[in-house]
């Protein structure tokens, strides 16, 4: 984990609320709407608020903030507890706002009572043209001056069903000149006839937003309620609402969102990602999904560290994807084992080592760590598969590597000398003919022969294939959401490129999907969700450069 390091703003507001005893038991909640799978930004507020009462104490709810049937679906609702638990936290009570569907109409009944709410029947424009500028206050609805007992008729009758969508709406009477435009007479009740993934027909009217949000806070006694910058004009509403009503104060407080360079982070357009096969689904690893990053190999504790060190912020920003990285390369390379896959592969046979011949070479599976990852058997013969661009006809300046005449070290094995290689009728490599120092042998080299470059390989006749893909970021700029035009004119056409053919060691034929491997020189893999016995596919997590640890560290 990070450094110790200040408090946060948040955590500077909860230290004082409990050391004041303003509040004995800290409670936040969770409350993702089921629309869709949960990404990076989510992972922030997760770590967020089930981070805060792991440090202070008292508990954290999960609610589905349910209130739009159309696009609600209970499919997301189990990928969101997953990926929840997946990323190491877990809640006390599971909620569903829909679940106070009841109790939120009965508030509704409340305010309607208490003059403060009525039913409009203006159109959506119609309310929209009245709400007047930040400038100039609005001008009230015709229907602004029903009677109670009027309002409480059509509001009944609104829930029984006799109206068709959009036909009125119940909204709140607070204040058509207030200069924050979500306090002028903002809607409350919908009448949407749908069905809802939980309620079923129940319901043909549903709460708003502003209308459930605070109050099911409210229901669940929050003490701390989290939520992203958006919603700061909305705190006003939501402390009308609870003081009207008389119902437990809860607080809202505001953070920036995570915002991450070369993607896009809401739901919804990650579902048009999904929805026109952009992607292969939701959980595609190039998404920023918590899904598709579990995919791509990232680990539950380098997507925590990344929340940790971007920090809660209080005004908008832009992260850094390759922070992302770095912290899964961090966490990568002090658990993943070390091991050898040729992508690119070109023939080396070494002449004067005994064709047929196998040796039982043992490789030590992470010797960076100090705990002892174990070690492998890989075997070593005289046709190998070596990586082509490791050799060079006619090498440049400073290259330690192959090339006719010069020497280099075999991982785990011997020093060869590059005799002699082979092209085809049309000027390409194809073979690579090389003698080996029986002396130099890894770990009881007497050879005296000192070279400076080591290269990875295979033995051809134990090698297994596998397809391995690797990713780039899916947007070929920064921001795509604020570029000109529609975000999707800026997806990356080379965000995935597949090997169809790499050559592994046999020791990956029995590679494990919840395994990280680094190949060495290469960078981190896992195994793909497509993956079976007879077809390996890896993912390349990511590759080996640090490029943000050079940068900014
Ligand atoms: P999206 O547009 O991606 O669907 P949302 O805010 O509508 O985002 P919700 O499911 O309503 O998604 O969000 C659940 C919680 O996650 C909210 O408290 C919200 O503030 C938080 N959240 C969503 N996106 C981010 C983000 N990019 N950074 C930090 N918190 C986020
Ligand atoms: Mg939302």
């Amino acid at each position: 984990m990070s450094e110790e390091r200040s408090l946060n703003f948040i955590e500077e507001i909860i230290e004082n609320d409990l050391n004041s005893g303003k509040y004995e038991t800290l409670i936040t909640r969770f409350p993702p709407e089921p629309n869709g799978y949960l990404h990076i930004g989510h992972a922030k507020a997760i770590c967020l608020n089930f981070g805060l009462t792991q440090k202070y104490g008292g508990y954290t709810n999960l609610r589905f903030d349910d209130t739009n049937p159309v696009t609600e679906k209970t499919e997301y609702v189990d990928s969101q507890q997953a990926d929840i638990k997946w990323l190491g936290f877990q809640w006390k009570n599971e909620l569903y706002t829909s679940d106070y569907f009841d109790t939120l109409y009965d508030f509704a009944v409340q305010l309607i009572e208490q003059g403060l709410a009525y039913v409009d029947h203006s159109s959506a424009e119609e309310i929209a043209q009245l709400k007047g500028t930040p400038t100039e206050p609005g001008t009230d609805s015709p229907y602004r001056s029903r009677s109670v007992a009027e309002n409480l008729d059509l509001f009944t009758r609104m829930k029984a069903g006799e109206f068709g969508d959009g036909v009125c709406t119940l909204r709140a009477k607070a204040d058509m000149a207030s200069p924050n435009m979500i306090m002028r007479d903002p809607v409350i009740y919908r009448i949407k006839h749908a069905d809802h993934h939980r309620t079923g027909s129940k319901w043909c009217i549903y709460p708003m937003y502003d209308f459930a949000h605070g109050q099911s806070d409210s229901i669940e006694t929050i003490t701390h309620s989290i939520c992203t910058l958006e919603y700061v004009s909305h705190r006003e509403l939501y402390d009308w609402f609870i003081e009207k009503l008389g119902i437990f104060p809860s607080h809202q407080y505001e953070f920036a969102r995570l915002n991450l360079t070369y993607t896009v982070m809401s739901k919804r357009k990650l579902l048009q990602l999904v929805n026109e096969n952009t992607v292969s689904g939701w959980n595609d690893p190039r998404m920023p999904t918590i899904s598709g990053l579990r995919r791509r190999g990232y680990t539950p504790a380098s997507i925590r560290e990344f929340c940790e060190r971007i920090g809660i912020a209080k005004r908008e920003n832009l992260i850094e994807l390759s922070l992302l990285e770095f912290c899964i390369r961090e966490d990568l390379n002090k658990t993943a084992s070390r091991v050898m896959a040729v992508l690119d592969p070109i023939k080396m046979v070494i002449s004067n080592y005994p064709a047929g011949q196998t040796e039982i070479l043992i490789g030590e599976n992470n010797p960076d760590v100090e705990a002892n990852a174990g070690t492998r058997e890989i075997p070593f013969s005289s046709e190998l598969w070596i990586e082509r661009e490791d050799f060079m006809e006619e090498p440049a300046k400073k290259w330690f590597r192959l090339a006719p005449g010069a020497m280099v070290r075999l991982k785990h094995a011997y020093i060869v000398k590059c005799d002699s290689f082979v092209k085809d009728e049309e000027g390409n490599v194809t073979e690579i003919h090389c003698s080996y120092i029986p002396e130099s042998k890894s770990g009881e080299d007497t050879s005296g022969i000192n070279v400076k470059g080591t290269i990875h390989w295979v033995s051809t006749a134990a090698a297994k294939t596998a397809e391995i893909r690797v990713y780039d970021r899916l947007f070929t700029v920064e921001a795509p959401d604020s570029e000109e035009g529609d975000f999707k004119d800026y997806l990356n056409p080379n965000s995935m490129k597949v090997i169809k053919q790499a050559y592994i060691e046999p020791y990956l034929a029995n590679a494990d999907i919840n395994a990280r491997y680094q190949f060495i020189r290469k960078g981190y893999y896992c195994l793909d969700t497509d993956s079976t016995p007879e077809n390996l596919v890896f993912n390349q997590t990511v590759g080996l450069k640090d490029a943000w640890a050079k940068g900014n560290k």
